[in-house]
């Protein structure tokens, strides 16, 4: 029988060798789903956070997103997992060239949600928030499902964001013609500070204005069509992923 060790070894190596290719999506799935749906290879395996930085160093955009985009959502999952962050510790050089390259990337990449999709592995790299997968997923989804922070209501709400307007509403959307909307209300840019002004930033000086009013959405507040209650969309997005 050979060792587990070496059978992970063998099917790891050949997974990230595909992957590398960047022609075969198949691979990336398969990495996905067994480093980080359900765990049956290790994210502390010596192989996976040193070739994934070399392929965020490779000169392909498609590839480098990818591996930028699986490890940052692995080490967020490590974080949650272990707790002191050792995989950050251990791997700390491989971290630290991820995330440069997720800053290098971020300033040429053209295409919005592969753009949105390096912003969330910069969070994931630098490893402040665990929450950053579903901020960023509500910018590409452009709507998030929340819900009410009122205890005597706890309503879910949906809030939208996109060319089609920005508005909360009490039905999915997407399902109901005649659903009503109460318009959002984004932040004023000069009301930004923190996260949200950073991103803000960050996303303008990249060229993507679009993605900036979408997080001024994010940061904003939305209205309860339940309750009538104005909240923070940002505060609420936290209290899901919690
Ligand atoms: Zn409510």
């Amino acid at each position: 029988m050979p060792r587990a060790d070496d059978t992970d070894s063998d099917r790891l190596a050949t997974l990230l060798d595909r992957a590398g290719t960047g022609r075969d999506g198949q691979a990336w799935s398969d990495l996905w789903t067994e480093l980080y749906h359900n765990g049956s290879l290790e994210i502390s395996h010596p192989l996976v956070l040193p070739t994934l930085a070399d392929m965020a160093e490779s000169d392909h955009p498609d590839t480098a997103g990818s591996a930028l985009h699986l490890a940052g959502a692995l080490l967020v999952q490590a974080d949650q997992r272990f707790e002191a962050q050792d995989c950050r510790r251990q791997y700390a050089p491989e971290v630290e060239r991820l995330l440069a390259a997720a800053n290098r990337w971020r300033q040429t990449l053209a295409d919005r949600n592969g753009y949105c999709h390096l912003l969330e592995a910069v969070l994931n790299l630098e490893g402040d928030i665990h929450w950053a997968e579903d901020l960023i997923w509500g910018v590409v989804s452009e709507e998030y499902e929340l819900d009410c922070p009122d205890p005597d209501c706890y309503a879910a709400v949906w809030v939208i964001i996109g060319e089609r307007g920005s508005f909360s509403t009490s039905e999915d959307y997407a399902l109901s013609d005649d659903a009503e909307t109460l318009p959002l209300h984004p932040a004023a840019p000069s009301a930004l500070d923190g996260l949200g002004l950073r991103l803000y930033e960050l996303a303008l000086s990249d060229g993507h204005e679009d993605v900036a009013h979408a997080l001024t959405c994010a940061f904003g507040e939305a209205i309860c069509p339940q309750c009538e209650r104005r909240f923070s969309v940002v505060q609420q997005v936290v209290a899901r992923s919690n």
